[in-house]
């Protein structure tokens, strides 16, 4: 059986679940269609208003959910909570505001009446990561909702226990009980319900291989999809930035989800004049990562997810080593059972390697010493992806420069790390995706921006 529940801070096979049949994902799509023709017909302000009570439920149940997350995919119990409650802000944001971004839109022409209106679209398929497996869930769900669409959640095939208590969330919030519905598929047979003739959209947070096969076939169908995929943000550290605080703010960044986060910052580029201040503030920071109890309100680094990617990560930083990377701390798997692998540094990163090319998926912070501001901006720009990246330097006025016109890339953060905010969009490009979400650019993904002309 593919959807499990194993703790990957021991190993241990906690529960099994049987996967669907086509007769039951099929029937799921009929109710769910059905909820649809009503839930469509309350007013917007009246959808939004019912994720009061969502919030409500996420906020004072906040650490049973979290011990979940902690037991499926091995997130310290601390940030788990974050995440929790980060999920009941994204519900109050959206119910404060998503009325006023779905409101029609007068436009003057030489008709009596022009206006612009968002119209719901039907089922909307949410494909889900487990690395955030709440947030990603609630960040693709609420907004879809409010516009009057419903969802069928397909969550990865390792967290199955969050998965169906975010469903269960929405019932006991008092919706129709197939507004959202989670299916419980693998992803060899996630293509049923991309295909099936009432799903009107698909949205994907995962790798770039999963982007490219559900874009595919969405695609043959014609079918609207917004795709988070994975990234290789550059943080650049130019000769006049403030070299601790760039430090603290690249470990940070690359630490968050012991490193499982798609906008973790993961190539530190640093001009040669501070080279050696910034490995060392980087070393001493990410020193301060000891794996522990995930469970432990206390810990920063539990397991990683699953032990294979564990494997693939320890891969990637052997094969880097093998092509002249320096190793300044960790790179070792510990003799302990479990998903684990410690706070690693590797400087020397250079082109071709998978640190410097690929995407690295875990708690390993690459360095990548560059002449220079300009090459410093090549190498940044020098990747397959666009999803985030930051600048650290005094000259604020540069920065700005920097940011809005140089680096190839969805956000930009300076003297800053780069997170997620429903008030901003949220997004990437080239091989990072495309579409947005979050803040009114990500509720009009799934409506139909429909012109209405009286003469
Ligand atoms: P993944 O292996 O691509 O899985 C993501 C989801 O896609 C899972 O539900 C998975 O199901 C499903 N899936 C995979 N292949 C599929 C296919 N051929 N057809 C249908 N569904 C398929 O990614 P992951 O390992 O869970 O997550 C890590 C990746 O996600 C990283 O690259 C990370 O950067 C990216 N990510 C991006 C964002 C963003 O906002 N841009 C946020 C978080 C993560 P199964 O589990 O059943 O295989």
């Amino acid at each position: 059986m593919a959807l499990a529940t194993v703790n990957p801070a021991t190993g241990e096979l906690l529960r099994e679940y049987p996967e669907m049949e086509l007769p039951e994902i099929l029937s799921i799509l009929d109710k769910a269609q059905e909820d649809f023709e009503q839930w469509r017909e309350r007013p917007v302000a009246r959808r939004a208003g019912m994720f009061a009570r969502v919030a409500e439920i996420l906020r004072v149940e906040k650490e049973a959910f979290a011990a979940i997350m902690t037991k499926e995919m091995g997130k310290p119990v601390a940030e788990a909570v974050s995440e929790v409650e980060k999920c009941a802000w994204v519900c109050e944001y959206y119910a404060k505001h998503g009325a006023d971004f779905l409101a029609d839109q007068p436009i003057e022409t030489e008709a009596t009446e022009s206006f612009v209106t968002f119209q719901p679209l039907g089922i909307i398929l949410a494909v889900m990561p487990w690395n955030f497996p709440f947030w990603q869930v609630f960040r693709a769900a609420v907004p879809a909702l409010i516009a009057g669409n419903v969802v069928v959640l397909k969550h990865a095939s390792n967290v199955p226990e969050c998965a169906l208590t975010i469903e269960a969330i929405f019932h006991r919030a008092g919706f129709p009980l197939n507004i959202f519905r989670t299916l419980m598929l693998t992803s060899t047979h996630a293509a049923v319900a991309v295909a099936h003739p009432f799903v009107h959209g698909v949205t994907l947070t995962g790798s770039e291989e999963a982007g490219r096969k559900i874009a595919a076939q969405a695609g043959t169908q014609l079918k609207k999809t917004v795709l988070e995929l994975g990234g290789s943000d550059a943080y650049l550290v130019l000769a006049d930035a403030d070299i601790d605080h760039a430090a603290q703010c690249c470990v940070a960044s690359r630490m968050i989800n012991g490193g499982q986060s798609c906008i973790a910052a993961k190539r530190f580029i640093v001009v040669e004049g501070v080279r050696e201040e910034f490995e060392k503030a980087v070393v001493a920071a990410m020193r301060g990562y000891a794996m522990g109890d995930p469970a432990s309100k206390d810990t920063r680094l539990g397991p990683m997810a699953r032990e294979d990617l564990r494997d693939e990560l320890h891969g990637q930083v052997s094969r880097c080593l093998a092509e002249g990377a320096r190793l300044l701390l960790g790179g070792e798997i510990p003799q302990k059972t479990g998903a684990w692998y410690p706070a690693t540094v590797l400087t020397d990163v250079k082109p071709g390697m998978p640190a410097y090319s690929d995407e690295l998926f875990g708690p390993v912070a690459a360095i990548i010493p560059v002449r220079d501001e300009a090459e410093a901006i090549k190498v940044a720009n020098d990747t397959r992806f666009g999803l985030g990246g930051a600048v650290f330097t005094h000259n604020v006025e540069r920065a700005r420069k920097l940011a809005r016109e140089e680096l190839q890339s969805g956000t930009v953060a300076v003297n800053d790390f780069v997170r997620s905010d429903p008030r901003l969009p949220f997004g990437g490009i080239r091989m990072s995706g495309y579409g947005r979400e979050l803040a009114d650019f990500g509720i009009r993904e799934f409506v139909n921006i429909k012109t209405v002309v009286i003469k």
